[in-house]
């Protein structure tokens, strides 16, 4: 499955992102990378592939400097009487914050739709400033928040100032300069990633072969060799290869060359941790991990446990995937390449960071299962479906659940297929512009099965901030931030062939029988399996960096330690001294949060199960769908219009009736699969030993 590729302006949103708005996602707005992670504006939420995937096609638009913020905060201006605080001066300042984050989102979404949709110099200078203006006034609102630390507030009080404090995920010191200082860093950081590029024998055919014959319409590689600096390559035209290529050789050499763009990174990295980790002392945590791990309503150590705990109920699934794949690989590769009693080699399943494997299952196909699959692209064309109509087909389904229909500035103003005349970002995207009914989407649709996945989960994004429009500005996001792409996805999983019948695509008699299943389980778990134990890694890593668990020292050693231990790989060769591996991945240098991604994995299929108990169905699980049941959709209203306004166990317990997120649905779901598996690895020695120190 190929990802649209960012472009250079989504790149400098992302950094935005990362620094500013998405931060305030967790703080009162949203946030969504290809995992409910708000990447791009002030309410958007960006479909999860994108930010697991963010890959560049050219090098960020510069844009002149945009002038200073002019803004006034009337929070900031309250607070500059006497320093006695008092819960009357928190509750008017919380008042004031409100006020200056109602405005200020608005302005952001706005500046951050129209150069997602219009990308020129000018809309690219509007957003710098924009998110600029953004960051420093969540920074205004955390120094505003701990003034009040240390005196008892109401809890709903308290919760806001939690959400203040955490509003930015890398917040500076107050100390003069500091700010400035972070910021360049983080603008560097990023910079380095998306203007990453490494040399390649342009003469050699095997990568001529990957990256010259691009499909129809396909411009998003480039031909080879013609982008400068010549005779290198950008990140998309690696993971184009990455996919593509069965060629160890060539596969070592693209996975090194991409890692060669990381080491300028490290020591920066070790600067803006030193930063954060100061700034979020002054706001009363630990080190910045614990600033992280403090959006979930435990203590933070208590939520790296209870990671830990959600991991184990999984890993037994993940470890005869494992198991099974390499397997495979070793049968085309041989015992040189995949030794079978060895972590498997990074960069030979299909994907930069081994993250999602679906790209190599081609090579892990079942024999033997005849059962007709259902190829919805197919079937929309057959039905002569277009772009609205998918849209179209993706509201029905909220409505069939007693969901209101969607507004008609949705259908006036959101972009749902690429213009012919202008640069947009196309990368899947759902937005919330006003924090009440102005909602959209946008994305590039084409006529395909995945992309009418996309638009049921980009839609979900839709109808979750228009459920909590009505709770005031620090609640409208998810319950944690896991939950608003778990929602996305976890309606995706109703797209079966029993609804496909129902709404008209499919013939009854077409629908093929359960026990056909393994393949389809098997190309879902290759993704959404896979993924769990990368998705893990990311974060305990980060929290070990600011913890000091991990020193500068001990950067790449400690991720590849926790790459082994719980993903079961290894690179391909020796790394360099100099090696900054986690600098490779997106979301170390863009400085974005992970374990979101992780939650919203666990919690779609927890949502699936709950709501498929409640609908009274039986049978398989990946065979059902809630289309058209209203009583699933009332309680699932129920939850979502309680956005962040209560403690996560309580949302959680509103639609499943559970107060603590659970793999077994998970695993119920891919029960079938697993038992298959289970059958394919007898006699096999699965399991991998860590290197030895
Ligand atoms: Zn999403």
């Amino acid at each position: 499955m190929t990802r649209p590729l960012r472009s250079a302006l989504t790149r400098s949103t992302l950094k935005w992102t990362a620094m500013g708005v998405s931060a305030f996602a967790l703080l009162a707005v949203a946030g969504c990378e290809q995992t409910t992670r708000q990447t791009e504006a002030g309410s958007s939420y960006e479909d999860q592939a994108s930010q697991t995937e963010a890959t560049v096609k050219a090098e960020p638009v510069e844009t002149a400097e945009p002038p200073a913020s002019t803004t006034q905060s009337r929070a900031a201006e309250m607070l500059r009487g006497g320093d006695d605080a008092t819960p009357q001066q928190a509750k008017e300042f919380l008042e004031a914050a409100a006020k200056d984050i109602e405005a200020m989102n608005e302005y952001a979404s706005r500046a951050a739709w129209v150069n997602a949709n219009f990308i020129t110099e000018d809309t690219a200078w509007l957003l710098t400033k924009a998110s600029t203006e953004y960051a420093e006034m969540q920074t205004r609102l955390a120094n505003g928040a701990k003034k009040f630390n240390d005196i008892k507030l109401p809890a709903d009080m308290e919760r806001k100032m939690g959400t203040l404090k955490r509003g930015s995920n890398f917040p500076a010191p107050e100390t003069e300069g500091s700010a400035a200082r972070l910021a360049s860093i983080m603008t560097k950081l990023d910079g380095l990633y998306g203007k990453g590029r490494f040399a390649v024998d342009v003469e050699d055919k095997r990568i001529i072969e990957i990256l010259d014959t691009n499909e129809e319409g396909d411009d998003d590689f480039g031909k080879l060799g013609e982008e400068a600096p010549k005779g290198t390559i950008h990140l998309g035209q690696a993971t184009k290869i990455m996919a593509e290529s069965r060629d160890p050789e060539l596969l070592q050499t693209i996975w090194e060359g991409w890692r060669t763009i990381s080491p300028p990174m490290a020591k920066d990295y070790d600067t803006m941790v030193g930063i954060v980790n100061e700034g979020s002392e002054e706001l009363g945590f630990k080190d910045t991990g614990a600033l992280w791990r403090s959006g979930y309503d435990m203590p933070a150590d208590d939520f790296t446990k209870e990671a830990d705990r959600l991991w184990g109920q999984v890993k037994p699934l993940y470890n005869q995937l494992h198991c099974y794949v390499r397997f495979e690989l070793n049968s085309e590769y041989g015992d040189e390449v995949v030794p079978l009693d060895k972590p498997i080699r990074a960069d030979l399943l299909g994907n930069m960071w081994a993250q999602q494997w679906g790209n190599v299952y081609p090579m892990v196909e079942p024999k033997g299962f005849n059962a007709k699959s259902v190829d919805i692209t197919a079937l929309l064309i057959e039905n002569e479906y277009d772009q609205e109509k998918m849209v179209r087909t993706g509201e029905e389904f909220f409505t069939s659940m007693g969901f209101e229909e969607l507004p008609d500035t949705f259908w006036k103003r959101s972009l749902i297929t690429k213009p012919a005349d202008r640069d947009v970002q196309c990368h899947a995207s759902a937005w919330d512009i006003d924090d009440k009914e102005d909602i959209r989407i946008k994305m590039c649709t084409t006529i395909t099965g995945e992309d009418f996945q996309t638009v049921h989960h980009e839609l979900g994004h839709n109808i979750y901030q228009r459920a909590y429009q009505d709770q005031p500005v620090f609640y409208k996001t998810g319950a944690n931030d896991g939950f608003h792409e778990a929602i996305g996805d976890m309606i995706a999983l109703s797209i079966t062939p029993e609804y496909l019948v129902k709404i008209g695509l499919m013939d009854e008699e077409d629908i093929p029988s359960a026990e056909g299943d393994i393949p389809i389980l098997l190309r879902q778990g290759m993704d959404k399996v896979a993924f769990l134990p990368f998705s893990l890694v990311v974060d305990q890593w980060r929290w070990q960096v600011f913890s000091g668990e991990i020193s500068p020292e001990q950067y790449n050693e400690g991720w590849w330690e926790l790459r082994t231990k719980y993903q079961g790989i290894e690179a391909p060769a020796d790394r360099p001294a100099d090696a900054f591996d986690p600098g490779a991945k997106y979301h170390i240098p863009g400085n974005t949060p992970y374990m979101r991604y992780f939650l919203a994995h666990i919690l779609q299929f927890q949502f699936h199960k709950a709501a498929c108990d409640m609908s009274g169905f039986e049978g398989p699980l990946h065979r059902c769908s809630v289309y058209g049941n209203k009583d699933v959709g009332e309680r699932f209203d129920a939850m979502m219009k309680m956005g962040a306004s209560k403690p996560w166990p309580d949302a959680l317990e509103a639609f499943t009736g559970q107060r603590t997120m659970d793999g077994t649905a998970l695993l119920e779901y891919f029960a079938p699969l697993q038992v298959w598996l289970e059958e394919q690895n007898e006699g096999r020695e699965c399991g991998w030993d860590m290197p030895e120190e």
